[in-house]
Formats: C-alpha cells, sequence, structure tokens
C-alpha cells in the first residue's frame, strides 16, 4: 500500500503504518490539548490511542497466525486510522478454517479484556463504570471497555467485519461459495441500512458504521 511504512516486523510478519494514521495522532493530541490545556494531557492521550493500537495489532496477529497454521502467509499488517488490516495471501479454500481466522481477530480483544479486568481487579484498580469516559479514569480500564467495542463491533455480521466473513464461512459449508458470499453480503447491506436509518436519530457514529459496512458489501 502506498503512503505506508514499515514499523517493525513481528512474529515475522512486517507491521506497516499509512500516513493517515498521524492524523489521528494530531487529532487526538489537539483535542486533548483544547480539553485539558496541559502537556501531560496530550501525552496522556497520546500514550491512550498507541495503546489501543497495540491492541488492535495483536487482533490482526490473532488473524495472522492462525491463518499460518493452516498454511495461508500474510503479507503485511497495516494500521489505518479506522483499525488494522492484516492482509493474507490469499483466502482458505476450506470455509472451517476461514471461520478460525476470523474468529481469532476478536478472541484477542475477550482475552485482553479478561486479562485486564482481573488484573484491575486484583489490584484494586477498578472504578464503576459510569465513572469512566473517554479521556477521564483508569487508562487500563477504558482500554479493557474499548476491547469490549471492538470486539463487538468485528462480530457485526456484516462484511468486511470478522463477523461477515464467519457468516459466509459458516454459509459455505453447506452452500456453493459465490452464493454464500451473495447471501453475507446482502446481510451486511441490509444491517447497513438498519445503522444508518438509526443513526440519524441517534448517533451519527452509527452513519459512518453503516457508510463502512455498505462500501465493503458492494
Ligand atoms: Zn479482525
Amino acid at each position: 500500500m502506498r503512503w505506508s511504512w514499515k514499523l517493525g516486523r513481528v512474529a515475522d510478519i512486517d507491521v506497516k503504518v499509512h500516513a493517515t494514521f498521524l492524523l489521528l495522532l494530531a487529532w487526538v493530541g489537539l483535542s486533548n490539548w483544547f480539553s485539558g490545556r496541559s502537556a501531560g494531557a496530550v501525552v496522556a492521550g497520546l500514550v491512550f490511542v498507541l495503546l489501543l493500537f497495540g491492541c488492535v495489532v495483536l487482533h490482526e496477529l490473532g488473524h495472522a497466525l492462525t491463518a499460518r497454521r493452516f498454511g495461508v502467509r500474510t503479507r503485511d499488517i497495516i494500521l489505518l486510522p479506522i483499525g488494522g488490516v492484516a492482509r493474507l495471501d490469499h483466502i482458505p479454500s476450506e470455509p472451517r478454517q476461514e471461520l478460525w481466522i476470523a474468529a481469532a481477530g476478536p478472541a484477542v480483544n475477550v482475552v485482553i479484556t479478561a486479562a485486564l479486568f482481573f488484573w484491575l481487579r486484583a489490584t484494586g484498580g477498578w472504578v464503576p463504570l459510569p465513572e469512566l469516559s473517554m479521556t477521564s479514569g483508569p487508562m487500563l480500564e477504558r482500554l479493557a471497555v474499548l476491547n469490549v467495542f471492538l470486539a463487538v463491533f468485528n462480530l457485526l455480521p456484516a462484511f468486511p467485519m470478522d463477523g461477515g466473513r464467519m457468516l459466509r464461512a459458516v454459509l459455505a459449508m453447506r452452500l456453493e461459495y459465490t452464493q454464500a458470499t451473495q447471501i453475507a453480503a446482502s446481510i451486511g447491506q441490509g444491517l447497513a441500512y438498519v445503522f444508518g436509518f438509526l443513526g440519524l436519530f441517534t448517533n451519527p457514529f452509527l452513519v459512518f458504521i453503516a457508510l463502512f459496512v455498505w462500501i465493503g458489501a458492494s
């Protein structure tokens, strides 16, 4: 992918970052500056985003390492402002394998959430959830909450989400592959309409997700 730089290599897979990711960092830095008016607030905001994207890398490694078990190579992992992409060489022809590969990403987020939860409970660092916001409250607890969000978001049964791939894999166990893709994509587009409609009346972020899902499904 153009405009991406190599950050490093994990488990023999290049981890790259796309130039637009810098825009996200700039935006987080600026918004923390305007809300906190201190260098400390800016640094805390940036550290949090980097930790979050560390979790995204682990999620993608979940896909990549599961794919490797089935003999599928991963070209690289690219970090974009909207999340990460593990670029697999090909999709395995065995639907069961695709199901495992797709499920491995969200499973990583569930494991991270559980680990952070038990760690915070054991060390007395857990605060009641209503006391938490995007910018205040223990950083690791906010990270745990966002990992729940990442798992749920990725499990939506719509392309290009992992849940959409899992749905196609399950369908492909019984149907023709192209037919399975068609049905999964239609369900994805149906969901996109529902999100877009709900988003208009509730949260504009849902409209953004709807757009993303709709483009992926078509
Ligand atoms: Zn994923």
